[in-house]
């Protein structure tokens, strides 16, 4: 089964990938942490889109297609696809539609995880997540333990993502009215969306994205 999670920034998407990655053997497919990782390993695509990535706009869709279509066509046994992050835009999900139906897959739900910009502003300005394992931890809500460890995996290195302030935030949520959140209706017209409620507490979040792929 291939799904889709979609919502904004904040919006605990990365979060709920682990955890079905964990416990459905699935495998997430994060164009954010892909571009990270080609921004942090120096090559020339990871230098083009440094500064657009810095500012919280897009990066183009050739690029990001690229980078799926790549992961598509390395054929592995898993649960299936979480696409975290992608589609972003009417294109990118056309060519979702197409990358699919050339591998014989289909697309069998998009999730819709809806918070308020306001939960999402404190969410994304207090967030660090362990450099090991990708725990995610809030200055306010779930702090790093008093011994520096994670919670997870015991490891003692934290970072913060440079794009999590408050002037690209407004940018990367304007990005995702505009430029993303069409893919809302676009989904829903193709009978594949389901909504849940981003603010519900870990375990409502889990069991609502759940009932939707058990459905
Ligand atoms: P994320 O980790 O999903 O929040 O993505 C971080 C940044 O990477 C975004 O603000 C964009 O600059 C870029 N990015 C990630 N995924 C995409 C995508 N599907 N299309 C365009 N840009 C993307």
């Amino acid at each position: 089964m291939n799904i889709i999670l979609l919502g904004p920034p904040g919006a605990g998407k990365g979060t709920q990938a682990r955890y079905l990655v964990e416990n459905r053997d699935m495998v997430q497919l994060s164009t954010g942490d892909m571009l990270r990782e080609a921004k942090d390993s120096g090559t020339e695509m990871g230098d083009i889109v440094a500064d657009v990535m810095a500012r919280g706009a897009l990066v183009t869709d050739e690029i990001v297609i690229g980078l799926i279509r790549e992961k598509l066509e390395a054929k592995t046994e898993h649960g299936g696809f979480i696409f975290d992050g992608f589609p972003r835009t009417l294109a990118q999900a056309d060519a979702l539609g197409d990358l699919l139906a050339a591998q014989g897959e289909t697309l069998d739900a998009v999730i819709e995880m809806r918070v308020d910009d306001e939960a999402l502003v404190e969410r994304i300005t207090a967030r660090s997540t362990c450099a090991n394992c990708g725990e995610v931890y809030n200055d306010n809500t779930k702090p790093i333990p008093a011994d520096g460890k994670c919670v997870n995996c015991g490891g003692t290195e934290f970072k913060r993502r440079a794009d999590d302030n408050e002037e690209s935030l407004k940018t990367r949520l304007m990005a995702y009215y505009k430029q993303t959140s069409p893919l809302v209706g676009y989904y829903h017209a193709k009978g594949l969306l389901g909504v849940v409620d981003g603010l519900a507490s870990m375990d409502e979040v889990r069991a609502s994205i759940a009932a939707v792929l058990d459905r």
